[in-house]
């Protein structure tokens, strides 16, 4: 009797899909339109793929966060993020409906000026500002928040050489019990480095200090992480009262609250997972309020919420380039987007569906953007009904940080669409073309003929 070859073992991934004879029900029902607007009509008009944000949502979104916390606490002021989405039709949508501006570099805060920003109402975070970007911010009034001591000491010094004391605040971190604790930016609140910078400014007298400013983290699926962290500030506002008689303005709770994305890897969908805009208002103003302050004392509280104010506002419009079947009989769809444009895609199960009627029955399949890169899937499993060469779909809660995070890579980026109120598409963003994307790039004279 002849031995049998020996066989290694493999371990194969029990694949979902078809599921029976009449096959899996598809939940997602085809999104044929935009705030009124076909997608086809979209895509004839701008291209494919193309980003689309909704003014009418990013309002409603706004309105309804500024009801979640004027009706819990009396003085409230949203900062816009710029770095969630730094378009200028975003800025100033936001800027329109009272939102100022919250900047992390020189050019965001010089954005913000040009978009008509008062000085004072732009809130300059960050660990980066050179003592260029200290003095401009000076110039203009705006409220400097401190990240470590060496900014600190360079602003002491800057101080010395202006006529006005600059406005600033620290940034604070702590253990709000969400792990891993955000301890990069700021000043730690347990082991005594807040308390060392306030006494810093406090008894060197160059600096107006006007608040207390932290960020604890983004995407928080944790109301109560923001309890602790107001109780802690608040906390930090007293003893400041009590060792100087300081007064601080405002207290600055940072962004972080989740949107309705979906986590890869979680169980429920992000809508039914995360907190609610109430339930974070009133974990943040409950503490606030019941911290003791005077009432003539009452700080204003800051937000500078980025991702839930426009996730859910942004759209990515593409089509299917082809399907094919992969080694072990997956199915496999190739978009013309690609993670370059999808950045978010990287940690979130991002909803898709079919832009156009199709079968109610769906197959498991992997959906893979155009680049010539093997990393460039946009879903692993994702189940979606037959689509064919030339179907378009509609991506999901993309509007925070896809579009500034994009990044250029072998495709040319897309172009930006924002539908205002009365549902009129506009332009925001265009196409890239050969030619925006050469422009810096400076060829060497000795180079120019290349003599093939
Ligand atoms: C990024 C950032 C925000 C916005 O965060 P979201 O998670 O998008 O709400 C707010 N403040 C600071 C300092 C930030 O760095």
């Amino acid at each position: 009797m002849q031995k049998k070859a020996y066989e290694r073992p493999v371990i194969q991934r029990v694949q979902t899909g078809i599921t029976s004879k009449v096959g899996a029900q598809y939940g997602n029902r085809p999104v044929t339109d935009i705030d009124g607007v076909p997608v086809k009509q979209l895509i004839e008009r701008y291209g494919s793929p193309v980003f689309v944000l909704s003014e009418r949502k990013i309002r409603q979104n706004l309105e309804a966060a500024n009801r979640a916390f004027k009706t819990r606490y009396p003085k409230v002021q949203f900062a816009w993020s710029y770095k969630t989405n730094y378009l200028n039709a975003v800025c100033r949508a936001f800027h329109q409906a009272g939102s100022w501006a919250e900047v992390v570099s020189r050019f965001e805060y010089e954005k913000a000026l040009k978009n008509g920003v008062p000085g004072p109402k732009i809130l300059f975070n960050g660990p980066d500002k050179t003592d260029e970007d200290l003095r401009l911010a000076i110039q203009h009034d705006s409220p400097i928040h401190i990240d470590h001591l060496d900014e600190l000491y360079r602003l002491h010094a800057i101080a010395d050489e202006v006529d006005h004391k600059p406005r600033v605040a620290i940034r604070i971190n702590m253990d709000t019990g969400v792990y891993p604790m955000w301890d990069r930016f700021g000043f730690n609140y347990e082991n005594g480095q807040a308390w060392d910078a306030l006494n810093k400014i406090m008894t060197m007298g160059k600096l107006e200090l006007i608040g207390l400013h932290t960020h604890i983290g983004t995407y928080m699926m944790s109301a109560s992480a923001y309890h602790i962290a107001a109780t802690k500030m608040a906390d930090l506002a007293l003893g400041l009262r009590n060792r100087y008689g300081k007064v601080v303005t405002y207290i600055d709770m940072g962004g972080g609250f989740a949107s309705h994305n979906t986590l890869k890897g979680s169980y429920l969908k992000g809508a039914d997972a995360v907190p609610s805009m109430d339930d974070y208002a009133e974990a943040i103003a409950s503490a606030l309020l019941s911290a003791g302050f005077n009432q003539d004392e009452l700080p204003w509280l800051y937000l500078e919420t980025g991702r839930a104010l426009i996730d859910d506002a942004g759209f990515l419009l593409g089509t299917v380039i082809s399907n094919k079947r992969l080694s072990d009989g997956r199915k496999a769809t190739i978009m013309d987007f690609g993670v370059n444009i999808l950045f978010t895609s990287f940690w979130y199960d991002h909803k898709i569906s079919p832009a156009q009627d199709s079968s109610s029955y769906a197959e498991d399949s992997v959906l893979y953007g155009p680049l010539c890169m093997n990393i460039d899937v946009v879903r692993e499993h994702v189940t979606l009904p037959p689509l064919h060469a030339g179907d378009q779909v509609v991506v999901h809660y993309v509007g925070a940080y896809n579009i500034t995070q994009s990044m250029q890579f072998i495709t040319l980026r897309p172009a930006v669409v924002m539908i205002d109120h009365k549902g009129t598409p506009h332009l925001i963003k265009q196409v890239e073309s050969l030619e925006t994307l050469e422009r810096g790039e400076v060829t060497p004279d000795y180079l120019n003929e290349i003599g093939l």
